[in-house]
C-alpha cells in the first residue's frame, strides 16, 4: 500500500498498483488508464479512485472491463515528480527491448515501477481481449483549460475529437520515450489527458469527467447510466480544435531556466515577447505564437511549446492521403532511403528532397525526428494501427475528423 497525498483535495488515499479494476458482465472493451505516472500529479489516481468506487456503488452496468493503474508510486507516495528518471520518457526501443528479452537490471525506483508497470501491460494484452484503450492521466505546472495530448494517428483522431477539449497533435516528435508512444507503436487507441494545474481541485472533477465520458465514448458504460451531459459540460470547451506543436525549449543540462511568470496554457504571445531566462539570459518570442506547456516546476526539461491551429481541410486531407497509402509512393523519390536499422522507417535527405516539408509528411502520417542538419528520420504512425480491432466500434464509423458535436 502506498499512501498518496492530494493538496488539492487536503485527502490521503491509501492504494495499490490497482487502484481498482471492473469486469463487465457482457464483454466489450478494455479500458486501461493510467494515473500518477508523475508522482507530483496525484490528481488522476484520486480521480480514478471515485469513479471506480462511484461505478461499483451504483452498480452501474459495465461492458468489457476497466482497469485503473497508479503510476509511479514510490514517487507519488513522496509528491516528487520521479526519482532519478522521469517515467514518462524511458519506454525508449532500446529499454523496451530490454524489458521484452528480460535483460533488463532496474537501477533506480522510476526504473522499479518500470519494469513492473510493464508487466501488467503485457499481462492485461496477453489475458484480455480488447479491443484496447490506454488513457493516462496528467496535470501541468501552469494554469490550464483541459486538453488531449495525441500522437498523430488516424485512430487516436478519431477517438480523440469526440472529447469537448482541444487536441494536440505531435508531441511524441518532441518526447523521447513517453509510455503512450511506446503503446501508440503497438497499434492500439492511446493518448494522455491533462486535466489542469497540478495541485487545482478542478483538475480532480476534470479528470473525473474524462474518465466517465472515454467510458462512454468506448461502449464501456451508456451515457444513460450517468450524469453524461454534466460531465460533457463540465469539460469546458466546446470549441475545442485540433493543434500541432511545431516548437519546443529544450532546457539543456546545466541550465538554469526561468520561466517569466504568468503565463498560461493556450496563451497568445507576441514577436520578441520575453518569454523567459536562460542562466540570466532573456529568451523572446521569434514569432506571433500561441504558447504551451509552460514550465513552472524545478523539474522537467521541456521549457514550453509553441503550437498552431490545424485547419480542418489539412486533417481531411490527410485522413484521405493515409486510406490511399499514397506514402507507398515515397521511398522511391530522389533523396528518401530505407532506414537499415529500423523496419519501417525512412530517411529523408532534405537537401535532395525539398518537396518533402514537415508538414507534408505530416499529411501522410509521418512522425518525424531530426537526424542531423541535413536528415529527418520519418515513420509512419499508421504502420502499426490495429483498425481490425475497432472497425466495430461506433465512433470508428465516424467518415469524417470534424470536432464534438453540440448536443
Ligand atoms: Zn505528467
Amino acid at each position: 500500500m502506498s499512501k498518496v497525498y492530494s493538496e488539492a483535495l487536503d485527502q490521503h488515499l491509501e492504494v495499490e498498483r490497482h487502484i481498482g479494476r471492473i469486469k463487465g458482465s457482457e464483454p466489450g472493451p478494455c479500458m486501461i488508464f493510467f494515473g500518477g505516472i508523475h508522482g507530483n500529479e496525484p490528481s488522476g489516481v484520486f480521480a480514478l479512485n471515485r469513479v471506480l468506487e462511484e461505478l461499483k456503488e451504483q452498480k452501474v452496468p459495465v461492458k468489457g472491463s476497466i482497469i485503473a493503474l497508479a503510476g509511479n508510486l514510490w514517487a507519488l507516495e513522496r509528491s516528487k515528480r520521479f526519482d532519478k528518471e522521469d517515467l514518462n520518457r524511458v519506454w525508449t526501443h532500446e529499454r523496451v527491448a530490454a524489458l521484452k528479452d528480460e535483460s533488463f537490471v532496474p537501477s533506480n525506483e522510476d526504473e522499479k515501477e518500470q519494469e513492473e508497470i510493464f508487466g501488467i501491460i503485457k499481462n492485461l494484452l496477453e489475458t484480455e481481449t480488447g479491443p484496447f484503450y490506454f488513457l493516462d492521466l496528467h496535470t501541468t505546472s501552469s494554469e490550464t483549460i483541459p486538453f488531449l495530448t495525441v500522437n498523430d494517428s488516424l485512430l487516436n483522431r478519431k477517438f480523440s475529437q469526440q472529447y469537448p477539449a482541444p487536441v494536440i497533435l505531435g508531441i511524441e516528435e518532441y518526447l523521447d520515450g513517453p509510455l503512450l508512444s511506446y503503446i501508440n507503436e503497438l497499434g492500439y487507441v492511446s493518448f494522455g489527458f491533462e486535466s489542469g494545474q497540478h495541485d487545482a481541485i478542478a483538475s480532480v472533477d476534470n479528470h473525473v469527467a474524462f474518465t466517465y465520458l472515454s467510458l462512454v465514448f468506448s461502449g464501456a458504460i451508456s451515457a444513460e447510466s450517468i450524469n453524461y451531459d454534466h460531465y460533457f459540460e463540465s469539460l469546458g470547451d466546446l470549441s475545442g480544435d485540433f493543434y500541432e506543436i511545431y516548437y519546443r525549449y529544450a532546457i539543456e543540462k546545466d541550465e538554469r531556466f526561468l520561466m517569466e511568470p504568468g503565463f498560461i496554457n493556450f496563451q497568445k504571445i507576441i514577436k520578441n515577447q520575453l518569454l523567459a531566462k536562460n542562466n540570466g539570459k532573456p529568451i523572446k518570442a521569434a514569432g506571433n505564437s500561441t504558447i504551451f506547456m509552460p514550465l513552472y516546476q524545478a523539474q522537467g526539461n521541456d521549457g514550453f511549446f509553441q503550437i498552431r491551429r490545424v485547419p480542418a481541410f489539412f486533417l481531411r486531407l490527410s485522413s484521405l492521403f493515409r486510406k490511399l497509402r499514397f506514402d507507398r509512393m515515397l521511398r522511391f523519390m530522389p533523396g528518401v532511403r530505407r532506414d537499415p536499422s529500423m523496419p519501417g522507417t525512412l530517411i529523408v535527405n532534405q537537401k535532395i528532397a525539398r518537396f518533402l516539408a514537415k508538414q507534408f509528411l505530416h499529411i501522410l502520417g509521418y512522425r518525424n525526428q531530426t537526424l542531423d542538419k541535413t536528415h529527418l528520420i520519418i515513420k509512419n504512425r499508421e504502420m502499426n494501427a490495429r483498425n481490425e480491432d475497432y472497425v466495430h466500434e461506433e465512433w470508428y464509423k465516424e467518415r469524417y475528423i470534424t470536432k464534438p458535436k453540440q448536443h
